[in-house]
């Protein structure tokens, strides 16, 4: 049972790129109180603050959750590995660092499927309020929000080749996905400060340590939300392994994430009545929408072997790798501030798509399962995801253990149409290897090879080679109120109860056509507005 009782106004679970967000703004008003909980650890780690350190930080027990999915009938029944951030920071601080916002029609769309006041007008200044970007329009950028965005600096022939191959084929240089249109090829702008990651802790958390309205708890799993006459009043958690009860005079705002706010809510006994059933869970308020709606990017390599010394394996002979350590160290320049991926592109699957329904990461080795198989020799790796997925899946419970990770079942290329956009996406891609401007770096396709070339053989490939894109969203989805998907409202209030929100990746009705994390923070800019105003209602 519960040792220890603190209280705050606000109890936040989760401190990822929305938990530390909230937690920020919530505190600049001295006020009221903030209490944070983060089920992993600190974020001092070079292996985090530096960009090449990534290779590491995934799947590492100390900051990933190491969670993996359930078998995926239409990749070959293969469990994904799922990671997820546990440390100050959450997956901002285990990421790509690739920093991209979507479409305006992303955002537009939201709007459209009940969630209203977020559409691309209403958004667009809680994006420039979250960053600082030196260049670009200022009608698009913001110039001294917390998170720190820089272009890449490592941009060596074989990257400009595959942007000349690409307007080869009509997808134009695009000097900015984040300005006014995101459509062609270009170079990815990163979460990243004079090379070092700049994550939600370091932007939003690392500066106010010292507010004495703000406790971050470390260390402290939330087991579950607790409630009084349809009111959340506070949460239960364990702490550095004693159990906790924080209570919160105001609100209780899960930012757990995608795959944990959904178990949260379904623990403390809030969801669909037959998973709440199934197991033994007295129900607090039924909840069709939770755990549902969940769906993911995916993506699916094709790699090339190049010629030798063009590419990013060459460059890491023993004596070269000292080089670029000591250029880091005093210029953090050079292939050890680069990310995995240092070009993009948007293209279209099919011609007359109005707006890019394709990503790529683009990065200067050959990797499969996103560096779980290192290929040796130069190569670059074209990795094409389709951005608006149509297949739909679950998180639900494996059992009622709060430290048992939940069924994750992203459920990818579950549909035709899925399935008719990657293998166009392939084609597409395969016509950018073969453009001119690539030729005179390019030996060899590797994968799929050759052999590879009717639709059958391209998903057989697929079902093999595809992976997560790390961007699981849509579990706890926000629409209309009466709307039996919803499970919070435009303001991200829990339907049905009071002082519950949910503000982190979950509450996305579809996922954005890009990156998550920037979506992420902007969704808690925005929430943190609501919740203030709210309080500015209840305290006139
Ligand atoms: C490996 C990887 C690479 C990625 N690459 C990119 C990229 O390059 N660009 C990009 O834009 N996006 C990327 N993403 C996605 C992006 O980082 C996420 O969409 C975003 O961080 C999600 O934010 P969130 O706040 O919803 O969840 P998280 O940031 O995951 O935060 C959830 C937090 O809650 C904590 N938590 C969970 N359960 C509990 C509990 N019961 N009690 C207490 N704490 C709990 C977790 O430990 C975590 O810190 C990547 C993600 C991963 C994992």
């Amino acid at each position: 049972m519960a040792g220890r009782t603190r209280e705050s106004d606000y109890v936040v679970v989760g401190a990822g790129s929305a938990g530390c967000v909230l937690a920020a703004r919530l505190s600049e008003d001295e006020g009221c109180d903030v209490t944070l909980l983060e089920a992993g650890g600190s974020d001092r780690s070079p292996l985090i603050r530096i960009p090449f350190g990534l290779m590491w930080v995934m799947q590492s027990p100390r900051f990933d959750w190491r969670f993996v999915t359930t078998p995926q009938p239409r990749l070959a029944d293969r469990a994904l590995a799922f990671p997820r951030g546990k440390v100050l920071g959450g997956s901002s601080s285990i990421n790509g660092m690739t920093a991209i916002r979507g479409q305006e029609q992303d955002f537009d769309l939201w709007a459209q499927m009940g969630a209203r006041g977020w559409d691309h007008d209403s958004v667009l200044p809680y994006f420039k309020k979250l960053e600082t970007f030196a260049r670009g329009d200022a009608s698009f950028h913001g110039k001294d929000g917390p998170i720190h965005l820089s272009d890449v600096s490592y941009r060596p022939p074989i990257a400009d080749a595959w942007i000349a191959a690409c307007a080869e084929l009509g997808i134009p240089a695009n000097d900015d996905f984040n300005g006014a249109a995101q459509d062609g090829a270009g170079y990815y702008q990163n979460n990243m400060r004079r090379g070092l990651r700049s994550s939600a802790a370091t932007g939003y958390l690392e500066p106010n340590y010292g507010r004495k309205n703000l406790d971050v708890v470390k260390r402290a799993h939330a087991t579950r939300i607790l409630f009084a006459s349809g009111r959340a009043t506070g949460v239960e958690a364990v702490v550095d392994g004693a159990a906790q009860i924080f209570r919160a005079r105001k609100e209780v705002i899960l930012a757990a994430g995608a795959v944990q706010s959904p178990q949260l809510l379904m623990l403390s006994g809030v969801g669909p009545e037959g998973e709440l059933r199934r197991h033994a869970i007295a129900p607090v308020h039924r909840l069709e929408g939770v755990g549902r709606n969940f769906h993911d990017h995916f993506d699916v390599p094709v790699i090339y072997r190049v010629r030798r010394g063009t590419a990013l394996a060459s460059q890491y002979t023993p004596l070269r790798a000292v080089l670029h350590a000591l250029r880091y160290a005093a210029t953090r320049k050079g292939p050890l501030a680069t990310v995995t991926s240092p070009v993009g592109v948007f293209a279209r699957s099919r011609p007359e798509l109005a707006t890019p329904d394709l990503q790529y990461h683009v990065a200067l080795w050959g990797f499969i399962g996103h560096g779980a198989i290192k290929l040796p020799g130069d190569a670059v790796t074209a990795a094409v995801c389709p951005v608006r997925p149509t297949s739909r899946g679950t998180v639900t419970l494996s059992g009622t253990d709060p430290m048992a990770a939940p069924v994750i079942d992203p459920n990818y290329l579950a549909t035709p149409e899925d399935r008719r956009t990657i293998i166009d996406a392939i084609r597409l891609t395969r016509r950018m290897g073969e453009a001119r401007a690539f030729a005179p770096f390019c030996e060899a396709e590797l994968y799929p090879g050759t052999g590879v070339q009717t639709d059958d053989e391209i998903l057989d490939y697929v079902a093999r080679y595809a992976d997560t894109v790390y961007h699981p969203v849509g579990s706890c989805r926000m629409g209309d109120a009466n709307d039996p998907a919803s499970v919070v409202d435009p303001e991200l209030r829990v339907v049905g109860l009071d002082g519950l929100r949910v503000i982190d990746a979950s509450v996305m009705p579809c996922v954005v056509s890009g990156n998550t994390n920037l979506p992420v923070m902007m969704i808690a800019e925005r929430g943190a507005d609501l919740i203030k105003a709210a309080r500015g209602r209840t305290t006139r």
